[in-house]
């Protein structure tokens, strides 16, 4: 039986929109709640009315808006937390011993605004990351035999047959066996316009199918697919968040015993020099307030939290908020070149003139059918361009290895070959003449120099005005890095641009260059191959591409699933605005906090207007944060 589209995702719909509502719900009784208890303390400021009735009605706004601060907070008194409903309820039931009701219950007011806001800022932002997490379907409709049963996602296995109706999400990473549609790639690439896909082509889970019915053999199981790691990434993400959170924990187990302890000391000397109590107790509760770190911890990791979500809308996924800076601050950028800044899709340009070009083909063919370099998939290709039956072609080849950053080399029939490029040819004395072509990847067998292929490459999308993009948001030298000859490094190199070429580089070499870059500035790396991963794990910040090797994805900091290199500036510069903000409110903070201290030892500020300095900066920090979304 199929599964009915509406009938599966649906289910989750009316759960969120129940949530929804009973969300709202509770927002309602809370500003209804709040609105009576400012009403209540309003009436408090007409003269007629008594005394003891004012008293009454003091105490009434500070339990209808505060029994949960206070709840909170004695709870936390008793477990020595220092946080901000701690110190709030302090300054409160310290307000009302000193007989200052209308102080009390300013404070309280305030701090509950502050709070309601707050929970609408976070709120909203945590939606925005739930919107990109939400790319996981539970369901799949596979084919067993010649009915459609639907199965949970996790039990596909690679090479079954599935079925994916118009309007459904891709459940895993497949290949398109027959159909044709438009895909909707926007979660991924956050590009709108939709593409088109048909027979033959590989679509990533995630993706959501827009017109036609497409039928696909999957190629990943749930766990490995593109949806899958995603969603992990995203998590993982969180999870560095929560270390922030762990250090600030550990940093208030010192925090807060010291300033507990300077309150103590701030009223208890002046009062044992016989100073006035009540002036010197109010004094030390404006330092209590005050010094309350809310407005930072709330506001910095949400501001951290906030660039990550932004990032992978944009298609770059980092693992991790402490990515960032580094992301920010760099003044370098290192481009590998194949699958990199070109396409890493390469079309056989020109073969040299051999006797027999099947026999040729053979080599490579054998050599290659296991590789996952884009040359490899160029020869597949133009195999097929030749209606030639691979059965034929392929041989066995024993102790077949690929040297990164060389090419293949294997025995076939008992003879040595070897393909790759001209540092593989010297580093095997195999000779040649003069008038080798430079762009070239060579074929040689038995010692001997048999053929060659000249590969046509094309620089990604949009890539044209890379060079001008970096330099504008301030990075002052780019860079390519690459195993291939200079003649075709230069010939891509001038496409985006011209920038800075070292060809010819063995991984260990592109990792001397890296690290030497490092030494200037802090440098961010690209990269999609094998030969990367030593400099990806090295770069300050690293970028593997999403069609680019398990190993490299594995190895970097962040993934660029768009593989749209053109987006990097506009990605590099929302780091940048986004670390502008954190250094902000951090300086705003502590500024204002140093200001109300001092105001407040001089006796200056009243308790309410350290509370409203408090409330203040964290609504304005944490309102800061969020204006990353809006970047
Ligand atoms: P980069 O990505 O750094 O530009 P590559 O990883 O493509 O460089 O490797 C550099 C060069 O080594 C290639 O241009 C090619 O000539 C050769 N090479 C690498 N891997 C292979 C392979 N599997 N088959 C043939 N040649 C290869
Ligand atoms: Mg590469």
């Amino acid at each position: 039986m199929a599964c009915n589209h509406e009938h599966c995702t649906g289910h989750h719909h009316t759960k969120d929109e129940i949530e929804e509502r009973e969300e709202k719900e509770e927002r309602k009784k809370e500003v209804i709640l709040y609105v009576i208890a400012v009403v209540i303390f309003l009436v408090t400021f007409i003269p007629i009315i008594p005394e003891g009735v004012k008293i009454a009605f003091y105490v009434l706004t500070l339990v209808i808006s505060g029994y949960e601060l206070f709840l909170e907070g004695i709870k936390n008194i008793f477990h020595f937390k220092f946080e901000e409903d701690t110190l709030m309820t302090i300054a409160v039931i310290a307000a009302c011993c000193l007989g200052d009701f209308r102080e009390a219950c300013l404070v309280v007011l305030l701090f509950s605004l502050g709070e309601f806001i707050e929970d609408l800022a976070v709120e909203k932002s945590n939606k925005h990351i739930e919107t990109i997490v939400d790319m996981k379907t539970e369901t799949a409709n596979c084919y067993k035999g010649n009915e459609v049963v639907v199965v949970p996602v996790e039990e596909l296995k690679v090479g079954d047959k599935i079925l994916i109706k118009p309007g459904e999400m891709i459940p895993v990473d497949s290949k398109v066996l027959s159909g044709k549609s438009q895909l909707d790639t926007s979660r991924l690439t956050g590009e709108s316009e939709p593409i088109t896909v048909t027979e033959g082509q590989e679509i990533l889970s995630g993706n959501s199918n827009l017109s036609g019915s497409l039928t696909a053999e999957v190629i990943k199981e749930y766990k490995d697919s593109t949806a899958s790691q995603i969603i992990d990434l995203v998590y993982e993400a969180t999870n560095n968040k929560g270390k922030t959170e762990k250090f600030i924990t550990k940093f208030s187990r010192i925090y807060t015993p010291t300033v507990m302890i300077l309150a103590l000391a701030i009223s208890l000397i002046p009062i044992l020099l016989g100073l006035d109590a009540k002036t010197w107790i109010t004094r030390a509760l404006v330092f209590l307030v005050a010094s309350c770190p809310c407005s930072i911890v709330i506001s910095i990791p949400l501001a951290f939290f906030s660039c990550v979500g932004v990032l992978s809308k944009k298609g770059l996924l980092v693992k991790g908020t402490k990515h960032i800076e580094a992301l920010a601050k760099a003044k370098t950028i290192c481009f590998d070149k194949t699958g990199t800044i070109t396409t890493g899709k390469m079309v056989i340009d020109e073969v040299s003139k051999n006797e027999d070009r099947k026999e040729f083909f053979s080599y490579l063919y054998s050599l290659e059918h296991l590789s996952n370099h884009p040359i490899a998939t160029s020869i597949e290709n133009e195999i097929q361009k030749q209606e030639w039956k691979k059965e034929e072609l392929l041989q066995q080849v024993l102790q077949q290895e690929e040297i990164a950053g060389y090419g293949m080399k294997g025995i076939i029939q008992g003879k040595q070959v070897l393909f790759g490029n001209q540092k593989l040819l010297d580093r095997y004395h195999i000779s040649y003449e003069d008038d080798l072509n430079k762009k070239g990847v060579y074929l040689a067998v038995d010692g001997k120099l048999y053929g060659y292929i000249v590969l046509k490459e094309e620089i990604r999308n949009k890539a044209e005005n890379l060079k001008a993009g970096l330099e504008k948001i301030g990075i002052h030298k780019i860079v390519m890095l690459t195993g291939d000859s200079l003649e075709k490094a230069e010939e891509i190199s001038q496409k985006i641009g011209g920038i800075e070429v070292y060809a010819s580089l063995l991984p260990k070499e592109k990792l001397e260059k890296v690290e030497e870059f490092k030494e200037q500035d802090k440098v961010i790396f690209v990269g999609d191959g094998i030969n990367d991963s030593p400099v990806l794990a090295t770069a300050d910040f690293s970028i593997s591409m999403g069609e680019g090797t398990q190993i490299a994805s594995n190895t970097a900091d962040s993934i660029l699933i768009s593989n749209q290199i053109a987006t990097l500036p506009n990605i590099i510069k929302t780091a940048k605005s986004s670390m502008k903000i954190i250094y902000f409110n951090m300086i705003f903070s502590l500024l204002t906090k140093l200001i109300v201290l001092i105001l407040g030892i001089a006796g200056y500020a009243p308790i309410w207007l350290a509370v409203f300095a408090d409330v203040g900066v964290t609504l304005i920090t944490v309102l800061n944060s969020i204006r990353i979304y809006r970047k």
